[in-house]
């Protein structure tokens, strides 16, 4: 008998879960009427909201096209400003600078990873009033921004949430917990369903709000512009004859995108919406035994710090490692631990040292941003895995550590 271990299946950073279910509900749309925008979509979207206790869901074709339509839907503009977390995806920032309005990276606290509304003041001050029009918080790796602090602080500002990683996760705004999506402060709540993500549907993204006027405004943002209900027709005289509206006729009064979800991949998220309880419980208990192993490891290794305030849908379970103290480097470790079987990943390269922003806006200081940078790696997490490939993961970091 030879004495070689099997070969170790290699563990992702993060990846979907499908099943048969899932299967199913896809070929379903492919072998009916409608692949692109159609009935499928309706459902998912009124699905979505009613899961995460908004008035409207808006599903749209990836969480980047969801913030760059929250942009237009705020009508943020040449001239304004927005302040977003340096520590984020590109995406976040980006969608400010579609709409030609300017990026305020504000700094993140180093343990958490979270802004705070003292960050944002500390962003805005000597700014002249009136010039930041708009808040883009992140509830980074599935913990939530103290969304009722930055409210309090900025009561006219309009708010984007990005909640990619906090899909399925409550927060407590003043109200007990809520869930996250529910825009309990108003704006906007933009989700990806990227494969990464809690649920997947290919690529994707869901915005959710409260209100009306926005909720029509991302509509047309996602469909060329596009306006065919007859009562908002600015031009009588071609919208209607004798009375009645022209049953071709549509006006145009924004040039609006083509950022429309389709039902074969709405199929998939209304599937997938289904499990998103068991992902939800699964990313937590996986979490949990995380904290209990990575506790162990001594002072140069601990998790994250997590946020009160919130009941967090994990995403990412991300540790802080001094690679200083433990005379070793993050490329060491990742490259070691790639070697094992074990993929981890980096989230993320804070915005403002990437070129295209450092040239924009120049050095910041956002030592926060930087601090947490420097330390984090995020370790596999995603529902398929066991308890035991945690255990797996950890062994093979303290290995690697030398721990
Ligand atoms: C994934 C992600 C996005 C972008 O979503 P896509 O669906 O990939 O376009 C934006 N912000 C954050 C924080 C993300 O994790």
């Amino acid at each position: 008998m030879k004495d070689t271990a099997p070969p170790k299946s290699f563990l992702p950073y993060g990846r979907q879960q499908i099943d048969a279910e899932d299967e199913q509900a896809v070929l379903e749309v492919l072998r009916g009427d409608f692949l692109t925008t159609g009935p499928t979509v309706d459902t998912y979207e009124k699905a979505f909201a009613e899961r995460v206790g908004a008035k409207h869901a808006v599903a749209c074709s990836s969480g980047t096209a969801g913030l760059h339509m929250a942009a237009i839907a705020l009508g943020l503009d040449f001239g304004d400003v927005v302040v977003v977390p340096s520590v984020t995806f590109l995406a976040t920032a980006n969608a400010v600078r579609y709409v030609n309005a300017d990026v305020l990276f504000a700094d993140v606290d180093p343990e958490t990873g979270l802004m705070s509304a003292e960050h944002v003041a500390r962003a805005i001050a000597g700014l002249s009033e009136g010039t930041v029009k708009a808040i883009f918080p992140v509830h980074l790796t599935g913990h939530t921004v103290d969304i009722a602090g930055l409210r309090k602080v900025f009561p006219h500002l309009a708010m984007v949430e990005d909640a990619c990683h906090a899909l399925g996760g409550e927060y407590d705004v003043g109200q007990g917990m809520v869930p996250v999506g529910s825009c309990p402060l108003g704006g906007i709540t933009m989700f990806s369903t990227h494969p990464v993500k809690t649920i997947a549907t290919g690529e994707g993204g869901v915005l959710t709000t409260n209100s009306d006027v926005l909720a029509n405004r991302l509509g047309w943002a996602r469909n060329h512009g596009m306006v065919r209900e007859p009562e908002r027709f600015q031009n009588q005289a071609m919208g209607f004859e004798a009375g009645n509206p022209a049953p071709w006729y549509y006006e145009m009064h924004l040039p609006g995108y083509n950022y429309r979800l389709s039902d074969v991949n709405a199929a998939l998220g209304l599937s997938q919406l289904k499990k998103l309880d068991a992902f939800v419980a699964k990313r937590r208990a996986l979490r949990e035994r995380y904290a209990e192993r990575v506790a162990a490891l001594g002072p140069h290794v601990k998790m994250q710090r997590v946020a009160g305030g919130c009941n967090p849908a994990w995403h990412l379970a991300v540790t802080l490692i001094d690679f200083d103290a433990l005379g070793t480097t993050r490329t060491e470790v990742m490259n070691a631990l790639r070697e094992r079987g074990v993929g981890t990943q980096v989230h993320y390269i804070p915005l403002h040292r990437q070129p295209y922003y450092a040239r924009r806006y120049g050095p910041l200081n956002l030592p926060g941003a930087d601090a947490y940078y420097a330390r984090c790696l995020s370790l596999p997490l995603f529902p398929a895995m066991a308890e035991s490939d945690v255990d797996r993961v950890v062994d093979e970091l303290a290995s690697v550590l030398k721990l």
